[in-house]
């Protein structure tokens, strides 16, 4: 089913399922998926200029400065006619202020925020096990949702490896980012009305249906 005009944020700490929820969003309603974490990623594996300053403050579990990430989701947005679904971004609410603000230039401003949640004693054990596929980017979890065979991706053969920053002091690290920069952000959005939340502790599939409820979009439809 094609969802359009949605233009949707994801909040929620790090390992809440932010980035699970982005992609079966796009498998089932075509709107795009845009993750900081992934694009900045990507600028690190082919060294552009922006990932090699990036990768610093990565590898350190901190925040990449505004102008570096607000640029790469603008020109992604500009790019993008349709609806899209914004993972890991704003991080900050500097971050969401300039969101706001060139959204509203380009008349198309949010439809919805969606916070996941999930208690931070859970999250530690979530990113402890949690293994990326090299090539495709394909999220799998050592325990809670291991691969067919371990080390290698279900989906596309690719190689399973441990993201540095989901080592555990990184993690401890990215959790207090979290609390100290990014969850003032729901207050942001609290304040206009456009702040929901789904239970993050639930099975993936549960905590999609409570996101297609709140996007509207009838539930238990086919794609
Ligand atoms: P993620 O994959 O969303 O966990 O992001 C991985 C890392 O990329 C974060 O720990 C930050 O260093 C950086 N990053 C991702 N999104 C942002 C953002 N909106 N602002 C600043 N840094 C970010």
């Amino acid at each position: 089913m094609k969802v359009e005009n949605v233009r949707m944020v994801l909040v929620g700490p790090p390992g809440a399922g932010k980035g699970t929820q982005a992609k079966m969003l796009r498998e089932r309603t075509g709107l795009e998926h845009l993750s900081t974490g992934d694009l900045l990623r990507e600028a690190v594996r082919r060294n552009t200029p922006l990932g090699a300053e990036a990768k610093a403050y990565m590898d350190r579990g901190r925040l990449v400065p505004d102008r570096l990430v607000a640029r790469l989701v603008e020109e992604r947005i500009s790019s993008s006619p349709d609806g899209f679904v914004l993972d890991g971004y704003p991080r900050s609410v500097a971050q969401a202020a300039m969101l706001d603000e060139f959204l509203e230039r380009a008349g198309r401003p949010l439809t919805h925020v969606v916070s996941v949640e999930v208690p931070a004693e859970d999250l530690v054990t979530r990113l402890g096990g949690r293994r990326t596929c090299r090539e495709c980017g394909a999220v799998f979890h050592v325990r809670f949702a291991p691969p067919r065979t371990p080390g290698v991706c279900d989906r596309c053969g690719g190689a399973l490896y441990q993201r540095e920053d989901d080592r555990e002091e990184t993690v401890r690290a990215r959790l207090e980012v979290f609390e100290k920069e990014t969850s003032p952000v729901l207050e942001f959005y609290r304040r206009r009305g456009l702040l929901r939340s789904v239970d993050g502790r639930k099975a993936p599939d549960e905590v999609f249906r409570s996101i297609l409820d709140i996007l509207g979009v009838a539930v238990g439809t086919d794609a």
